[in-house]
């Protein structure tokens, strides 16, 4: 586990043929109030909590989990993370709790030939995602959380209730998958994925001052060039609609 500035921490993600997300630990230790930003691939929930050793974090800090989404790579390892820290709580954006209260796991696996694939390889069940949310978030909140300032924005597309956090006195996005480093975006083909939303979340997401990127898979990127995210559009604009 790296710090990448105060209160901002990072465990990489250890990809396998199925990949996992990288975690954000967020919040300065001397709160007491720290927050997991995604939880990981299926399996992998020990070894992310034994990441944060290396930062002497007490367990017992660790108040919450914050979804940016709730894709497989993201969610499969926080079952393990509740079962090993019961008292944390679950904030996911609404568009994408509901459907999980109810059981309805098609925006975990995106796409049925994935979730077969899934179960076999996993030993996974019909429900096993099925949680409850202590918070449903919603675009425009800021969450006052371990001494910081995290604005939800609602970002659909590549999901539909996939959220970025942004905290503007560090100008950092933690955009999920939406974008990544080297002018990539997240896919928009599975389960309630939609370009044209892709894009107006790209365009909101420009506007942003941003110098520290945190996406959810590959490599994380200190000084951001200006109108990066804007560029990126660019060069996705005509296949997103
Ligand atoms: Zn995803
Ligand atoms: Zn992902």
């Amino acid at each position: 586990m790296t710090e990448i500035t105060k209160g901002v921490y990072f465990i990489a993600g250890q990809d396998e043929a199925i990949p996992d997300s990288h975690v954000y630990i967020l919040g300065d230790p001397a709160s007491r109030d720290l927050s997991i930003v995604d939880a990981g691939l299926v399996g992998k929930g020990e070894s992310k909590l034994q990441s944060l050793n290396g930062l002497g974090v007490e367990r017992e800090d660790i108040k919450r989990v914050i979804m940016t989404h709730t894709h497989l790579d993201h969610i499969g390892c926080l079952r393990e993370i509740k079962a090993l820290m019961p008292w944390v709580e679950v904030w996911i954006h609404r568009d994408e709790a509901e459907p999980l209260e109810q059981g309805d796991e098609r925006t975990v696996y995106g796409m049925d030939m994935f979730r077969s694939l899934c179960e076999s390889q996993y030993g996974l069940r019909p429900g096993d995602f099925r949680l409850q949310v202590d918070r449903k978030l919603e675009d425009g909140e800021t969450l006052e959380i371990g001494g910081m300032s995290w604005e939800v924005v609602h970002v659909p597309g590549h999901s539909c209730g996939s959220i970025a956090l942004y905290n503007p006195d560090g100008k950092i996005l933690i955009p999920g998958d939406v974008v990544y480093a080297d002018y990539a975006i997240g896919r928009f083909d599975l389960h309630r994925a939609d370009g044209a939303a892709l894009k107006d979340s790209l365009k909101r997401l420009a506007e942003l001052e941003v110098e520290v990127l945190l996406p959810g898979h590959n490599r994380i990127v200190k000084g951001l060039p200006q109108g990066y995210i804007s560029d990126t559009l660019r060069q996705w604009e005509s296949y997103l609609n």
